[in-house]
């Protein structure tokens, strides 16, 4: 377990450098390349790959079951290009049993996360790469995945092949909440459907949110300890943690910047 003290705060534009691989590396997802150009890549020194944990869950009314995972596909594409690796196609679901009141939501035992999470590490171990970076999208995969990297490092570790989980939840949320309060708008504790997730959508799918249905759901303290053993549904009506009102494109952007600038701070203090 990796964990940053106190995040310092978004870099300046000019240090938001992207990291390319030896022979430049345009595209850095792995689904789309030929077994060749992943070859090619590891043999240029690109021997670090990046697994997500996205997650299909409800986001309230306004935005689509597969946010966390469309978060998974936008920040680890710019953290991979920032580190110069490679993405593994992001795992889609996750441990959202939390969420399971709302339709359409789709939730993994914690078990069964980490055995993914385990095969995903073997295979790109066997493929090649010497370095697997973990981390996740979705608030309720963090304790899975702190949980479970003993056994991952025990079990996939060796002289030459490293894993490293990055599950700190809070530098996580303070990338939305540097990003929201620079906009002037309100933040939430545990954002769920608020307006920094909106805004990510509104950045990376636009298309499949409905601002006119964009409503504040709960909006006040709550742990999210709570929110796991009873569910989302006994707090937030709507499934909404906070407002998205506000949202914005560019806004998502800068969420995203700062996540990737706070997994890149907390890879740091890991190697
Ligand atoms: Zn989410």
């Amino acid at each position: 377990m990796v964990r940053v003290p106190a995040w310092s705060g978004p870099r300046p534009r000019a240090e938001r450098q992207v990291r390319v691989c030896e022979g430049g590396v345009v595209n850095v997802r792995m689904w789309e390349l030929s077994t060749v150009e992943v070859a090619e890549r590891i043999a240029a020194g690109c021997t670090t790959a990046v697994v997500v944990a996205g997650s299909t869950e409800q986001h309230g009314p306004h935005l689509p079951t597969f946010t966390d995972s469309y978060q998974a596909h936008a920040i680890g594409e710019r953290f991979a290009e920032r580190i110069g690796a490679l993405l593994a196609a992001p795992i889609p679901v996750g441990c959202a049993d939390h969420h399971l009141a709302f339709p359409g939501t789709i939730s993994l035992p914690e078990p069964v996360l980490i055995d993914i999470v385990e095969a995903y590490a073997a295979s790109l171990f066997l493929g090649g790469f010497t370095r697997v970076v973990v981390f996740s999208t979705h608030g309720g995969n963090f304790g899975p995945l702190e949980r479970g990297t003993d056994r991952l490092r025990e079990r996939l570790e060796s002289p030459g092949r490293r894993v490293v989980v990055l599950s700190d939840l809070n530098a996580y949320v303070a990338g939305y909440t540097a990003a929201l309060t620079q906009a002037g708008l309100p933040i939430s504790a545990l954002p769920h459907a608020e307006a920094a997730e909106t805004s990510i959508i509104l950045a990376v799918h636009p298309e499949l949110v409905k601002m006119e249905l964009a409503e504040p759901g709960f909006t006040g303290e709550v742990p999210l300890e709570k929110l796991v053993s009873d569910g989302l549904a006994a707090v937030t009506p709507n499934g909404v943690l906070g407002d998205p009102r506000g949202a914005t494109a560019e806004i998502g952007e800068e969420c995203l910047a700062n996540v990737v600038d706070a997994l890149e701070d907390m890879l740091r203090a890991a190697e």
